[in-house]
């Protein structure tokens, strides 16, 4: 007999007549011989009323409150459920966080979770009960008891949290669609289930604005290897499995709080082309990484800076030995683009052929801006200026000078606490080139574009901003310095340019307005006008031109990329908001992605 958790989101509980099916679900699922927890979400958009009530009554409502009150909408349903469940016959009971046990750390409004209690869950369990816990909630400590929520959507999380300490068989999230799609259904509508995803590709599309699930608990299933699916409450259909590599055993004590970083990777095999004074219009970078795929050199890293007056500034990196054919394509498309665009001035072609790229890798740095923040400080400690940064949900890369290499790995491992290896290409090539070199895409329009002009240009400065920003829980995104040096009273200064939640913006920029005296630098500027749309697929590593067809499909239909940042299995562009749906679905097309299913979401 099986140990299973299920869960279900709000829209399968949304009214009496869905909790009376999700019962029946639950029900044959313990005839078929089986032990179940079923984790479940506040009715429909209950969740969102409340918060609407709240603000209603204050303006800066405290958090603590918050959760007291965002929780209740779980403590109905749990209840409805189990009364459903004992109507059908089934014995069941239901519990709130804080009667399982589900501790968690003392930070209202995003707690993580630090331990769960199991043995009230399994005396119920040998009594033939079916358990319906409360998801997003838990508590400080057993003595404290203050109510804590885990963050918005947070119910998945509660859920494989639940599956790995019970160490239960699998963890199915049951929700409003098939499965995890190739796009979210509403705002494509040919998107496609897919059979399978690896937790590292659903990791990053879960933050890039995926919500289907909550980062985090693919987090979870990763670190401690829960068998995911994710299904639709309306069908019997298998849904996508979430695949997730063997994990090294792990105490479940600390449990969302586990090393944040696993390990220290580095490339010494790297070089850098930067474009500089590129008209800022559509299709240049179409043509710039068309031109380069057509040559077969796979390009890693790719950043474009926000646009100075009207001309950007474009970076990418290739290996050593692609160097010198990159440098030609470069060299021979900057002329061409200033008769595109004559008033941009002539664009300038620079090249550094001795870099390396260090990069910290972990599944635990989700939400947790202090450790990107902590691998500045750490490289500028060292002495290391960064030339290059590139963020992902699992990974934060630095393209630094060669000769800096040995020193920034030395001070990484023992910052992190971690052994180093080396990028080994073979490894990362996928030995199966029928795996697609993108899965799936997404768009985020809940993000908002800060900008830092005139950063002095010396070690140090990324770290100290960035500390900052993390020491306010502000987490950062698509971190891009401009290539060119603009002297101020003499002293060489870059932009500095990054996304963050629409809902950190205010909070972000005072910050760094406040920070101007200590660290001198220039005004500072806030655009929430903007959408990020992304790619994602472990089958993009080794695969030339996946970048050049990305922002092809964007030229096609005539949008502006305003920034591009990459890392090895995403590749995102900032373009206007109003051009983001646009935007997802060219995207979408391009890489075939579209099925000849039409996915009904229900409302
Ligand atoms: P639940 O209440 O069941 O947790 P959510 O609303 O949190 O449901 O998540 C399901 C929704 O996620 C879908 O209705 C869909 O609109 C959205 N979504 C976004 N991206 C995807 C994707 N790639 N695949 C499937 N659904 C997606
Ligand atoms: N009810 C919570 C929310 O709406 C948690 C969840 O549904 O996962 O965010
Ligand atoms: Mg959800």
């Amino acid at each position: 007999m099986a140990l299973i958790v299920q869960k279900y989101g709000g829209t399968s509980v949304g009214s009496a007549e869905r909790i009376q099916s999700v019962a029946q679900r639950v029900w044959q699922t313990v005839q078929a011989g089986h032990s179940l927890v079923v984790v479940v979400s506040a009715m429909g958009k209950t969740t969102d009323q409340l918060v609407k009530l709240a603000n209603q009554v204050s303006s800066n409502p405290s958090r603590r409150e918050m959760d007291m009150l965002l929780s209740t909408g779980e403590q109905v349903s749990i209840a409805l459920l189990s009364m459903a469940l004992q109507e059908l016959g089934q014995p069941a009971i239901s519990l709130t966080g804080a009667q399982v046990g589900i501790v968690t750390e003392a930070e209202h409004s995003r707690a993580r979770i630090l331990s769960i209690e199991t043995n009230r869950i399994q005396r119920h369990l040998q009594d033939g009960k079916v358990v319906v816990v409360a998801g997003f909630q838990g508590i400080t400590s057993l003595t404290d008891l203050e109510i804590t929520t885990l963050g918005r959507g947070g119910s998945d999380t509660s859920a494989v949290a639940l599956a790995a300490a019970l160490r239960a068989e699998a963890c199915e999230i049951y929700t409003d669609v098939p499965g995890i799609l190739t796009a979210d259904p509403r705002l494509v509508p040919d998107a496609q289930l897919m059979a399978e995803i690896t937790s590292d590709e659903m990791l990053e599309l879960a933050s890039l604005g995926a919500k289907v699930l909550h980062p985090r608990s693919v987090e979870i299933a990763r670190n401690y290897g829960v068998t995911l699916v994710v299904r639709s409450s309306w069908s019997d259909d298998p849904g996508t499995k979430v695949l997730s590599p063997m994990p090294q055993s792990r105490p479940i004590e600390g449990l969302e709080l586990v090393h944040p970083v696993d390990a220290v990777e580095f490339d010494t095999d790297q070089a850098k082309v930067a474009l500089l004074r590129v008209p800022d219009h559509p299709g240049i970078a179409a043509r710039l990484f068309g031109e380069i795929a057509a040559q077969q050199l796979d390009v890693d890293l790719i950043i474009q800076s926000i646009h100075e007056g009207n001309t950007n500034d474009i970076a990418f990196t290739v290996v050593k030995d692609s160097l010198n054919r990159a440098e030609a394509v470069a060299a021979a498309i900057a002329p061409a683009l200033r008769n595109q665009v004559p008033a941009a001035g002539e664009a300038e072609v620079m090249v550094d052929r001795h870099m390396a790229k260090v990069s910290i890798a972990g599944a635990g740095m989700i939400g947790r801006p202090g450790v990107a923040a902590h691998m500045f400080g750490t490289l500028a400690a060292a002495g290391v200026n960064l030339q290059m940064i590139s963020t992902s949900e699992v990974k934060v890369s630095c393209a630094i000078a060669a000769e800096d290499c040995d020193r920034a790995i030395a001070a990484l491992c023992q910052a992190f606490n971690v052994t180093s290896s080396p990028l080994n290409r073979e490894a990362t090539v996928p030995p199966n080139q029928t795996v697609p070199p993108v899965r799936g895409a997404a768009l985020d329009r809940q993000q908002a574009r800060i900008a830092i002009r005139y950063v002095p240009d010396r070690p140090g400065m990324a770290a100290r901003i960035f500390k900052l920003l993390a020491d306010h829980v502000i987490s950062v995104d698509m971190i891009i310095q401009s290539q060119r040096c603009r002297l101020v009273n003499g002293v060489p200064t870059r932009d500095i340019a990054f996304t963050v939640a629409q809902v950190d913006a205010a909070n972000a920029q005072s910050v760094l307005q406040q920070a101007i005296p200590d660290l001198g630098y220039g005004e500072i500027t806030v655009d929430e006008a903007i959408a990020k749309v992304s790619i994602v697929g472990t089958g993009m590593i080794g695969r030339p031109g996946i970048a050049a067809r990305m922002f092809e499909a964007l030229a096609k239909q005539q949008i502006n990329i305003q920034m591009i940042a990459t890392s090895e299995i995403k590749i995102s562009c900032v373009v206007a908001e109003d051009e983001g749906i646009k935007a997802l679905q060219a995207v979408h097309a391009a890489f075939g992605l579209a099925g000849n299913q039409q996915i009904q979401v229900p409302a």
